[in-house]
């Protein structure tokens, strides 16, 4: 296989994207009239003006919620799907070089945003501009999808996809080499329920993780020490307070955590029963996947439920149960929908839908996944297989896209944290992949 890559081009590549890491493009809802900050409409601007002067095409939602850059011709769409938002910097006093300042060290680019998702989504769209340098022609359109919202609500490829051509086939380079073919579906539900004038707990934290933390105040405080020392929990306390210690996990990963709100509520409901304590300690259990709801719910392409009690509200006026579900991608979301509603009817609780996110599914031995996972082979000598996740891409955004790259298995995962960074090496590693991947889909 060819490699089309040539210095001028990495040059080009390295240069766009300090300027990229450059714009601190965090959730600024609403500043100056755009809707997710000036530096992510900075940052938006600033990627199309570089894509145009690569060849491309531009169009700029109004709005300002996403744009997208696009080249060569055909009926149908090749889409890379790419973000330019990027999570905040943390405690700046944790990284050793300024997050928002790209830094090339030791064979290490640093900075927030280059492994997430600046550093992939320059990596595919410099992978273009080295075919057509090669005099590549594209028999079908390549369109650089870039979204602003990837990290909090997809906001952007929600407005996209109302008023948008939708793909014939794509990828989003935003997760590990070689390839993700099955993302469970994400169900984020309340549970709401009657109050306590008894008891008042406030427990959790994102939806997304598994509570390590759970503390109680009150008329009981001895009595739950006592019953978590019976029980074997851990828990530290203080002279008015008792905190249950978990362990925290991504909610992708429940059934590895241990979940402090589950522990209280079996030590609490015997003491202060509460429709919401019984349903979380009887109903549901320690069982991060569900099982005693459900029964077992799994499948081959995607593996278990996940099922994951993250927060929990009780107050003198009501109650409210927070979990986050990644159910399989064969399994039938409405009918677990319909037993949940069903048991916590019997616990006085009522179901509320607060987000869905369809899975995503592209069977193994689709076209798709085995040109990919051929070229990855071919270019690595890895033999990976190809992955299934309870994580979230833009992939799932469009039928028949999967997610591939950028990391390598083995490389250091850096995104979200301090010190940021990505191997020089290995984006050009991935853009030698990319090159390939879309002269193949998309070239004569
Ligand atoms: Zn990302």
């Amino acid at each position: 296989m060819k490699n089309y890559l040539t210095e001028q081009i990495k040059e080009d590549f390295l240069a766009s994207l300090k300027l990229l890491i450059s714009y601190p493009s965090v959730l600024n809802e609403n500043e100056n009239g755009t809707p997710f900050g000036q530096a992510i409409q900075d940052v938006l601007e600033k990627t199309l003006e570089i894509c145009q002067g690569l060849g491309f095409k531009t169009y700029l939602d109004p709005k300002g919620y996403y744009g997208y850059a696009e080249i060569g011709q055909g009926k149908e769409l090749l889409a890379v799907l790419c973000h330019l938002d990027v999570v905040p910097s943390g405690d700046e006093a944790d990284w050793k070089t300024p997050p928002f300042e790209a830094i090339v060290k030791d064979g290490y680019i640093f900075g927030r945003g280059v492994q997430d998702d600046k550093g992939p989504s320059m990596a595919a769209l410099y992978a273009v501009k080295a075919l057509l340098d090669s005099g590549v022609v594209f028999q079908k359109r390549v369109r650089f999808i870039f979204g602003t919202d990837e990290e909090t609500l997809w906001r952007c490829m929600g407005r996209y996809n109302e008023l948008e051509e939708t793909a014939t086939l794509g990828f989003a380079p935003d997760s590990s080499f070689p390839l993700t073919y099955a993302e469970k579906g994400l169900l984020q539900v309340k549970l709401h329920g009657p109050g306590s004038d008894f008891l008042q707990l406030e427990a959790g934290e994102a939806f997304n993780v598994v509570p390590a933390k759970a503390s109680y105040q009150g008329a009981f405080l001895e009595k739950v020490i006592a019953g978590l020392r019976a029980a074997g929990f851990d828990y530290e306390e203080t002279a008015d307070e008792v905190t249950v210690l978990g362990v925290p996990k991504h909610a992708k990963d429940a059934a590895q955590g241990v979940n402090a709100i589950v522990r209280l509520a079996k030590v609490l409901q015997l003491l202060a029963p509460h429709p919401a304590l019984s349903f979380i300690a009887d109903a549901v259990g320690e069982d991060a996947t569900g099982s005693r709801l459900f029964g077992p719910i799994l499948d081959e392409p995607s593996g278990s439920l996940s099922f994951n009690i993250a927060g929990l509200t009780i107050t003198p006026e009501r109650s409210e149960i927070r979990i986050d579900l990644r159910i399989p991608v064969l399994a039938d979301k409405e009918d677990l929908v319909r037993i949940l509603s069903k048991k916590a009817a019997d616990y006085q609780l009522t179901y509320e839908e607060f987000d869905y996110l369809a899975p995503l599914y592209v069977p193994k031995d689709s076209e798709l996944v085995s040109t990919l996972m051929g070229i990855y082979q071919e270019k690595t000598g890895d033999t990976s297989p190809a992955m299934s996740s309870g994580g979230a891409t833009f992939a799932r955004t469009m039928p028949n896209c999967v997610a591939f790259g950028a990391l390598f298995p083995g490389a250091e995962q850096t995104e979200h944290q301090a010190n940021e960074r990505a191997k020089l090496d290995d984006l050009y590693k991935a853009m030698d992949i990319y090159a390939e991947t879309i002269r193949r889909l998309a070239g004569e």
